[in-house]
């Protein structure tokens, strides 16, 4: 469903992606982990057109991502992403928040997004939070917000960039719930994670990432309880 083919990029003369090969089917969960400044947020960015590549190519569904084609429009419809700082409006409801993308996007009339809004916060486990404004929420309650708010879009695939790094302890579990749940259902994701014991419970497959390249990939068992490579082995030492 989502193929990079050596791709890499650049901000100025650094190069911080250095010919990135990978793929993920559709149903797959896939967890990319590695030290920071590795790289791994450019590539879920590049995946839906936040930002450019250089050379290489990525495709969703065999559509060419490009981030200056109009068809990045109907990508981005596709692959939702949650970020870990939530990124919602602080002065619309839970609800709004949620219906943003149906309504203004995908031009869905109100009283079906409002609707499908109010059953996806209840999938989050917040159903009675939808009249409630982010800044009142808890960050767990904000994330899972964040969650209905990509699902609402209908997507094929959801990329997550460190969902849980941003929250207390104590809420993690919850967005991490969340998150098991959806793969359960066979939603296809890729996420970005410190969390190894998500990883190695639900992910299909791991990619380590360090220097903007691949440096190991496998099953969630291979790569994180029989890492092959030096770099792999050191940096599950310094996470675990
Ligand atoms: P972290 O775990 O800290 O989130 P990461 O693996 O997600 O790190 P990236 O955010 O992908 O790393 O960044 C990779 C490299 O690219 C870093 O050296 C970073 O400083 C650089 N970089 C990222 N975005 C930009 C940008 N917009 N302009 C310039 N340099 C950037
Ligand atoms: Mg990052």
């Amino acid at each position: 469903m989502i193929e990079l083919s050596d791709v890499h990029k650049s901000f100025g003369k650094v190069e911080v992606l250095k010919g990135i090969t990978a793929s993920v089917a559709k149903g797959e969960v896939v967890c990319i982990i590695g030290p920071s400044g590795s790289g791994k947020s450019t590539i879920l960015r590049c995946i839906n057109g936040l930002e450019s590549y250089d050379r290489g190519a990525i495709s969703v569904e065999g559509l060419r991502v490009d981030r200056d084609a109009p068809s990045i429009v109907s990508v981005r419809t596709q692959v939702s992403m949650v970020f870990q700082r939530f990124n919602l409006f602080p002065h619309r409801t839970a609800l709004d928040n949620v219906i943003e993308g149906p309504l203004y996007v995908k031009k869905e009339p109100r009283a079906a997004a409002l609707e499908r809004g109010r059953a996806l916060l209840a999938q989050v486990g917040l159903s009675d939070k939808a009249d409630v404004h982010p800044p009142q929420l808890s960050g767990g309650q904000q994330q899972r917000v964040a969650i209905a708010r990509a699902l609402a879009m209908k997507p094929k695939a959801i990329l997550f960039d460190e969902p849980t790094s941003a929250l207390d302890p104590e809420l993690v579990g919850d967005v991490l719930g969340v998150m098991r749940k959806l793969a359960d259902d066979g939603m296809t994701m890729v996420v970005v994670t410190h969390e190894i014991g998500f990883a190695r419970e639900v992910a299909d497959r791991v990619l380590f990432i360090d220097g903007g390249v691949i440096v190991e990939e496998g099953s969630a068992k291979a790569v994180l309880n029989q890492p092959q490579h030096p770099r792999t082995q050191d940096f599950l030492r310094r996470v675990l």
